[in-house]
Protein backbone atom coordinates (compact mmCIF):
# COMPACT_ATOMS: atom_id res chain seq x y z
CA UNK A 1 0.00 0.00 0.00
CA UNK A 2 1.17 3.60 -0.75
CA UNK A 3 1.37 5.99 1.19
CA UNK A 4 -1.03 7.32 -0.67
CA UNK A 5 -3.69 5.05 0.22
CA UNK A 6 -3.79 5.88 4.19
CA UNK A 7 -5.71 8.95 3.91
CA UNK A 8 -8.96 9.12 3.09
CA UNK A 9 -9.07 13.40 3.17
CA UNK A 10 -7.53 15.38 0.94
CA UNK A 11 -4.24 16.22 1.85
CA UNK A 12 -2.53 19.20 2.99
CA UNK A 13 0.82 21.36 2.72
CA UNK A 14 2.54 24.15 4.01
CA UNK A 15 4.51 26.28 1.30
CA UNK A 16 7.25 27.77 2.97
CA UNK A 17 7.90 31.42 1.14
CA UNK A 18 5.04 31.03 -1.20
CA UNK A 19 3.93 34.80 -1.93
CA UNK A 20 6.79 34.33 -4.98
CA UNK A 21 8.57 32.76 -7.38
CA UNK A 22 9.08 28.90 -6.59
CA UNK A 23 7.24 28.56 -4.01
CA UNK A 24 4.23 30.32 -5.47
CA UNK A 25 4.02 27.93 -8.36
CA UNK A 26 4.52 24.83 -6.01
CA UNK A 27 1.35 25.98 -4.23
CA UNK A 28 -0.66 26.37 -7.16
CA UNK A 29 0.80 23.16 -9.06
CA UNK A 30 -0.26 21.43 -5.27
CA UNK A 31 -3.96 23.17 -5.22
CA UNK A 32 -3.84 21.69 -8.49
CA UNK A 33 -3.02 18.44 -7.53
CA UNK A 34 -5.78 18.49 -5.02
CA UNK A 35 -3.57 19.55 -1.84
CA UNK A 36 -4.85 22.24 0.09
CA UNK A 37 -2.12 24.46 0.36
CA UNK A 38 -0.73 26.86 3.09
CA UNK A 39 0.34 30.02 1.75
CA UNK A 40 3.49 31.19 3.71
CA UNK A 41 4.93 34.52 3.64
CA UNK A 42 6.72 37.20 5.52
CA UNK A 43 6.75 40.62 4.01
CA UNK A 44 5.01 40.36 0.48
CA UNK A 45 1.01 40.01 1.80
CA UNK A 46 -0.46 41.92 -1.07
CA UNK A 47 1.49 38.84 -3.44
CA UNK A 48 0.59 36.31 -0.76
CA UNK A 49 -3.40 37.77 -0.82
CA UNK A 50 -3.04 37.70 -4.67
CA UNK A 51 -2.30 33.71 -4.76
CA UNK A 52 -4.99 33.54 -2.48
CA UNK A 53 -7.45 34.79 -4.54
CA UNK A 54 -6.02 32.77 -6.95
CA UNK A 55 -7.02 29.65 -5.18
CA UNK A 56 -10.47 30.81 -4.52
CA UNK A 57 -10.72 31.00 -7.83
CA UNK A 58 -9.85 27.57 -8.37
CA UNK A 59 -12.52 26.46 -5.65
CA UNK A 60 -9.21 25.40 -3.62
CA UNK A 61 -9.27 25.68 0.49
CA UNK A 62 -6.34 27.28 1.37
CA UNK A 63 -4.50 29.43 4.39
CA UNK A 64 -2.92 32.36 4.22
CA UNK A 65 -0.31 32.32 7.03
CA UNK A 66 1.85 35.49 7.51
CA UNK A 67 5.11 34.14 9.65
CA UNK A 68 8.98 34.25 9.91
CA UNK A 69 10.67 30.90 9.43
CA UNK A 70 13.70 32.07 11.53
CA UNK A 71 11.14 32.81 14.42
CA UNK A 72 10.43 29.73 16.15
CA UNK A 73 6.79 31.18 17.37
CA UNK A 74 5.41 32.32 14.10
CA UNK A 75 6.44 28.66 12.81
CA UNK A 76 4.80 27.07 15.77
CA UNK A 77 1.41 29.59 15.39
CA UNK A 78 1.19 28.26 11.53
CA UNK A 79 1.64 24.70 12.35
CA UNK A 80 -1.32 25.06 14.78
CA UNK A 81 -3.64 27.23 12.67
CA UNK A 82 -3.22 24.11 10.08
CA UNK A 83 -4.19 21.51 12.22
CA UNK A 84 -7.22 23.76 14.21
CA UNK A 85 -8.10 23.94 10.49
CA UNK A 86 -7.78 20.36 8.79
CA UNK A 87 -6.02 18.16 11.87
CA UNK A 88 -3.27 17.06 9.79
CA UNK A 89 -0.11 17.60 7.74
CA UNK A 90 0.57 16.15 4.75
CA UNK A 91 3.65 18.08 2.97
CA UNK A 92 6.05 20.42 4.47
CA UNK A 93 8.21 22.02 1.52
CA UNK A 94 10.58 24.30 3.11
CA UNK A 95 11.17 26.94 0.06
CA UNK A 96 11.75 30.13 2.16
CA UNK A 97 14.54 31.51 1.01
CA UNK A 98 17.14 34.51 0.71
CA UNK A 99 20.39 35.91 -1.04
CA UNK A 100 22.95 38.06 1.07
CA UNK A 101 25.56 38.27 -1.75
CA UNK A 102 29.24 39.71 -0.40
CA UNK A 103 32.56 38.36 -1.27
CA UNK A 104 33.60 36.69 1.98
CA UNK A 105 36.63 38.95 3.42
CA UNK A 106 33.56 41.75 3.17
CA UNK A 107 30.90 39.50 4.52
CA UNK A 108 29.18 41.31 7.31
CA UNK A 109 28.56 38.94 10.00
CA UNK A 110 24.92 40.06 10.43
CA UNK A 111 24.79 39.08 6.62
CA UNK A 112 25.92 35.64 7.39
CA UNK A 113 23.69 35.24 10.22
CA UNK A 114 20.37 36.28 8.63
CA UNK A 115 21.45 33.61 5.93
CA UNK A 116 22.22 31.12 8.32
CA UNK A 117 18.68 31.71 10.45
CA UNK A 118 16.40 31.55 7.29
CA UNK A 119 17.65 29.35 4.96
CA UNK A 120 18.76 26.70 7.88
CA UNK A 121 17.65 27.25 10.85
CA UNK A 122 14.02 28.42 8.81
CA UNK A 123 14.25 24.69 7.69
CA UNK A 124 14.68 23.16 11.33
CA UNK A 125 11.97 25.23 12.78
CA UNK A 126 9.17 24.17 10.38
CA UNK A 127 10.46 20.58 10.11
CA UNK A 128 11.12 20.16 14.11
CA UNK A 129 7.07 21.48 14.43
CA UNK A 130 5.59 19.57 12.25
CA UNK A 131 7.19 16.07 12.38
CA UNK A 132 5.51 14.74 15.88
CA UNK A 133 2.30 15.19 14.04
CA UNK A 134 3.68 13.44 11.28
CA UNK A 135 4.78 10.15 13.23
CA UNK A 136 1.79 10.12 14.81
CA UNK A 137 -0.35 10.04 11.16
CA UNK A 138 2.72 7.58 10.35
CA UNK A 139 3.16 9.31 6.98
CA UNK A 140 4.53 12.52 5.63
CA UNK A 141 6.24 13.95 3.22
CA UNK A 142 8.94 16.95 3.49
CA UNK A 143 10.90 18.80 0.70
CA UNK A 144 13.62 20.79 1.40
CA UNK A 145 14.60 23.09 -1.76
CA UNK A 146 18.58 24.02 -1.53
CA UNK A 147 20.53 24.40 -4.61
CA UNK A 148 23.19 23.77 -6.79
CA UNK A 149 25.36 26.17 -4.81
CA UNK A 150 25.47 23.55 -2.13
CA UNK A 151 27.47 20.87 -3.93
CA UNK A 152 29.55 23.47 -6.75
CA UNK A 153 29.94 26.56 -4.75
CA UNK A 154 29.62 30.09 -5.80
CA UNK A 155 31.62 33.05 -5.63
CA UNK A 156 29.80 35.80 -3.33
CA UNK A 157 27.73 33.23 -1.38
CA UNK A 158 29.69 31.77 1.73
CA UNK A 159 26.67 32.37 3.58
CA UNK A 160 23.99 31.02 0.88
CA UNK A 161 26.53 27.84 0.21
CA UNK A 162 26.75 26.63 3.98
CA UNK A 163 22.78 27.56 4.77
CA UNK A 164 22.26 25.28 1.47
CA UNK A 165 24.68 22.62 2.03
CA UNK A 166 23.50 22.60 5.71
CA UNK A 167 20.31 21.76 4.55
CA UNK A 168 21.29 18.21 2.88
CA UNK A 169 23.27 16.61 5.59
CA UNK A 170 19.85 17.77 7.47
CA UNK A 171 17.65 16.03 5.27
CA UNK A 172 20.08 12.58 5.05
CA UNK A 173 19.29 12.49 8.93
CA UNK A 174 16.03 13.26 9.05
CA UNK A 175 15.30 10.57 5.83
CA UNK A 176 17.32 8.12 8.14
CA UNK A 177 15.56 9.02 11.93
CA UNK A 178 12.26 9.22 10.08
CA UNK A 179 11.95 6.20 7.63
CA UNK A 180 10.36 4.01 9.87
CA UNK A 181 7.05 6.25 10.04
CA UNK A 182 6.78 6.27 6.52
CA UNK A 183 8.00 9.66 6.64
CA UNK A 184 10.09 10.84 3.46
CA UNK A 185 13.07 13.61 3.46
CA UNK A 186 14.35 14.70 -0.05
CA UNK A 187 15.93 17.83 -0.88
CA UNK A 188 15.89 19.23 -4.51
CA UNK A 189 18.70 21.64 -5.65
CA UNK A 190 17.26 23.78 -8.42
CA UNK A 191 20.24 25.35 -10.76
CA UNK A 192 19.39 28.97 -11.84
CA UNK A 193 15.80 29.39 -11.74
CA UNK A 194 13.82 32.94 -13.48
CA UNK A 195 12.59 34.67 -10.18
CA UNK A 196 13.03 37.79 -8.64
CA UNK A 197 16.08 36.28 -7.30
CA UNK A 198 17.82 36.62 -10.67
CA UNK A 199 15.88 39.55 -12.15
CA UNK A 200 17.58 42.27 -10.41
CA UNK A 201 21.01 40.91 -12.30
CA UNK A 202 21.90 42.83 -15.04
CA UNK A 203 21.86 41.85 -18.88
CA UNK A 204 25.49 41.56 -18.78
CA UNK A 205 25.79 39.20 -15.88
CA UNK A 206 22.69 37.16 -17.25
CA UNK A 207 24.44 36.19 -20.33
CA UNK A 208 27.14 34.76 -18.38
CA UNK A 209 25.28 32.98 -16.42
CA UNK A 210 23.36 30.87 -19.24
CA UNK A 211 26.50 30.89 -21.23
CA UNK A 212 28.01 28.36 -18.17
CA UNK A 213 24.71 26.47 -18.66
CA UNK A 214 24.27 23.38 -20.86
CA UNK A 215 20.97 23.55 -21.64
CA UNK A 216 21.79 27.36 -22.30
CA UNK A 217 18.84 28.73 -20.33
CA UNK A 218 17.76 29.59 -16.63
CA UNK A 219 15.20 27.22 -15.45
CA UNK A 220 11.22 27.87 -14.54
CA UNK A 221 9.66 27.51 -11.24
CA UNK A 222 7.49 24.75 -12.95
CA UNK A 223 10.85 22.98 -13.90
CA UNK A 224 11.50 22.89 -9.70
CA UNK A 225 7.54 22.37 -8.98
CA UNK A 226 6.83 19.23 -11.53
CA UNK A 227 9.46 17.17 -9.18
CA UNK A 228 7.81 18.55 -5.94
CA UNK A 229 4.88 17.08 -7.22
CA UNK A 230 6.55 14.02 -8.04
CA UNK A 231 8.61 13.71 -4.94
CA UNK A 232 5.29 14.49 -2.85
CA UNK A 233 3.21 11.81 -4.44
CA UNK A 234 2.53 7.93 -4.99
CA UNK A 235 5.49 8.31 -7.38
CA UNK A 236 7.90 9.53 -4.28
CA UNK A 237 6.38 6.58 -1.47
CA UNK A 238 10.21 4.65 -1.91
CA UNK A 239 12.46 7.88 -1.75
CA UNK A 240 13.91 9.68 0.73
CA UNK A 241 16.94 10.73 1.54
CA UNK A 242 17.75 11.64 -2.43
CA UNK A 243 18.98 14.84 -3.14
CA UNK A 244 17.48 16.03 -7.08
CA UNK A 245 19.32 18.13 -9.13
CA UNK A 246 17.42 20.17 -11.68
CA UNK A 247 19.85 22.42 -13.16
CA UNK A 248 20.37 22.75 -17.03
CA UNK A 249 23.40 20.48 -16.43
CA UNK A 250 25.34 23.66 -14.85
CA UNK A 251 26.44 21.02 -11.93
CA UNK A 252 26.33 17.16 -12.74
P1 LIG B 1 12.11 34.67 -4.27
O1 LIG B 1 11.43 34.86 -5.56
O2 LIG B 1 13.04 35.69 -3.75
O3 LIG B 1 11.01 34.31 -3.16
C1 LIG B 1 11.41 34.01 -1.85
C2 LIG B 1 10.21 33.63 -1.05
O4 LIG B 1 10.66 33.32 0.29
C3 LIG B 1 9.20 34.76 -0.93
O5 LIG B 1 7.91 34.23 -0.97
C4 LIG B 1 9.51 35.35 0.45
O6 LIG B 1 8.35 35.90 1.06
C5 LIG B 1 9.90 34.11 1.21
N1 LIG B 1 10.68 34.38 2.41
C6 LIG B 1 11.89 34.98 2.51
N2 LIG B 1 12.27 35.04 3.79
C7 LIG B 1 11.27 34.47 4.53
C8 LIG B 1 11.08 34.23 5.90
N3 LIG B 1 12.00 34.59 6.81
N4 LIG B 1 9.94 33.63 6.30
C9 LIG B 1 9.00 33.26 5.39
N5 LIG B 1 9.12 33.47 4.07
C10 LIG B 1 10.26 34.07 3.64
O7 LIG B 1 13.00 33.31 -4.29
P2 LIG B 1 12.91 32.04 -5.25
O8 LIG B 1 13.85 32.27 -6.36
O9 LIG B 1 11.50 31.69 -5.52
O10 LIG B 1 13.58 30.94 -4.30
C11 LIG B 1 12.84 29.98 -3.60
C12 LIG B 1 13.81 28.97 -3.00
O11 LIG B 1 14.58 28.37 -4.05
C13 LIG B 1 14.83 29.60 -2.06
O12 LIG B 1 15.09 28.72 -0.99
C14 LIG B 1 16.07 29.75 -2.91
O13 LIG B 1 17.24 29.76 -2.15
C15 LIG B 1 15.95 28.50 -3.77
N6 LIG B 1 16.70 28.60 -5.01
C16 LIG B 1 16.43 29.58 -5.91
C17 LIG B 1 17.18 29.66 -7.08
C18 LIG B 1 16.94 30.73 -8.12
O14 LIG B 1 17.78 30.85 -9.03
N7 LIG B 1 15.85 31.47 -8.07
C19 LIG B 1 18.20 28.73 -7.30
C20 LIG B 1 18.45 27.74 -6.38
C21 LIG B 1 17.69 27.69 -5.22
P3 LIG B 1 8.18 37.47 1.37
O15 LIG B 1 8.47 38.22 0.12
O16 LIG B 1 6.77 37.56 1.83
O17 LIG B 1 9.16 37.77 2.46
Amino acid sequence: MGIQDLRNHRPTAIVTGSSRGIGRVIALKLANAGYNPVVNYKESQTAAESLGLELEQMGTEYLLCRANVSAWDDVVQMRDQVLERWGHIDLLVNNAGIILDALFHKMAKEDWQQVIDTNLTGVFNCARVCVSQMMEQGYGKIINISSFVALKGNIGQANYAAAKAGIIGFSKTLALELAKYEITVNVIAPGFIETDMLSELPERIREKLIAQIPQRRFGTPEDIAQAVLYLAGKSGDYITGQVLNINGGIYM
